[in-house]
């Protein structure tokens, strides 16, 4: 019991009030030194992915943070491990990064993908449009176009840097000449595992899947930002009632239209990913889409 007492009293605050000291620039290269060839690991799924079981993986620690720090004697070996992302663990991606860029804003929150682009007409095939398509995925690194052949068909890969936090999209449409049809792009990327199907997060699985196409969903880098404020503050109810019902009926017929690019999408996905049958895509999309109308309605109803 006395023993328990005097171990408390050590967490009095005694020295607290003198100056601090300020550690030597050598003991400090030292520290960098020691960690200068480590690469910092961190899970994107903690549903599927804990800490402890990527520390199996080789000699490494545990950081506060939840992070798994890997050391390595060489730096080329750190570039090698680097260079052959992106990894991932238990089938769920993992952001790797460099424990010397943990000052940088984008520290541990990118990941790096080969990605291929089909569908590219033959003569768009090229840097700079390869370029303005690839933006609509993150910042490209490389650019690399194998024009067709006799022997083989052309190809198109980017290598891009890509939020970690945000969803993944396959298609895109592209006007490639403003005179015609715009043209679905697809992309495919290299060495991707799991995903949520529904919104494409690299975070969850579909069936936690809160995501809703109606809704503004919140950026990776606006959490904070404050609420927008509903139009019509005034105290009177009677015309906060009818500005909210105009504003709701204006919006209506663009919700719906929302939702209608976004139940095509599905039904393109379905259709081609899943091997489904178009007609049963199709109903399946048709259904979708119908219900999500249904309850947008009865809530803006009530
Ligand atoms: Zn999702």
């Amino acid at each position: 019991m006395e023993k328990d007492l005097w171990m408390d009293f050590q967490n009095l605050d005694l020295g607290s009030d003198q100056t601090p000291k300020i550690l030597s620039s050598e003991a400090k290269k030292k520290g960098e030194d020691n960690h200068r060839f480590s690469s910092v690991v961190k899970a994107l799924n903690p549903h599927h992915q804990n800490p402890a079981g990527i520390k199996l993986l080789m000699p490494n620690r545990i950081n506060e943070d939840e992070t798994v720090q890997f050391f390595f004697r060489h730096e080329h070996q750190l570039l090698t491990v680097l260079e052959h992302g992106p990894w991932n663990y238990r089938d769920w991606m993992v952001i790797t990064d460099r424990w010397t860029r943990r000052h940088q804003p984008d520290y541990l929150k990118t990941i790096t993908l080969w990605v291929q682009i089909h569908n590219i007409p033959d003569e768009s095939r090229e840097e700079g449009a390869i370029r303005e398509i690839g933006d609509v995925l993150g910042h490209i690194e490389e650019v690399f176009i194998q024009q067709p052949t006799r022997e083989q068909q052309g190809e198109v890969w980017i290598r891009v840097i890509m939020d970690a936090y945000g969803r993944l999209i396959f298609t895109r449409y592209i006007y490639f000449d403003e005179h015609e049809e715009p043209i679905l792009i697809r992309f495919t990327y290299e060495k991707l595992r799991r995903f949520c199907t529904h919104c494409g997060s690299l975070q969850h699985d579909v069936d936690i899947c809160d995501y809703n196409p109606l809704k503004i969903q919140p950026g990776p880098y606006d959490q904070e930002e404050e609420e927008v404020q509903a139009p019509n503050a005034e105290p009177n109810m009677e015309e906060n009632q009818q500005a909210h019902h105009s504003l709701t009926n204006k919006n209506i017929m663009y919700l719906v239209a929302i939702q209608w690019v976004a139940s095509i999408q599905t039904l393109t996905y379905r259709w081609s990913i899943l091997e489904m049958s178009y007609s049963q895509a199709l109903l399946a999309t048709t259904a979708i889409f119908f219900h999500s109308v249904i309850l947008h309605q009865s809530s803006i109803s009530l």
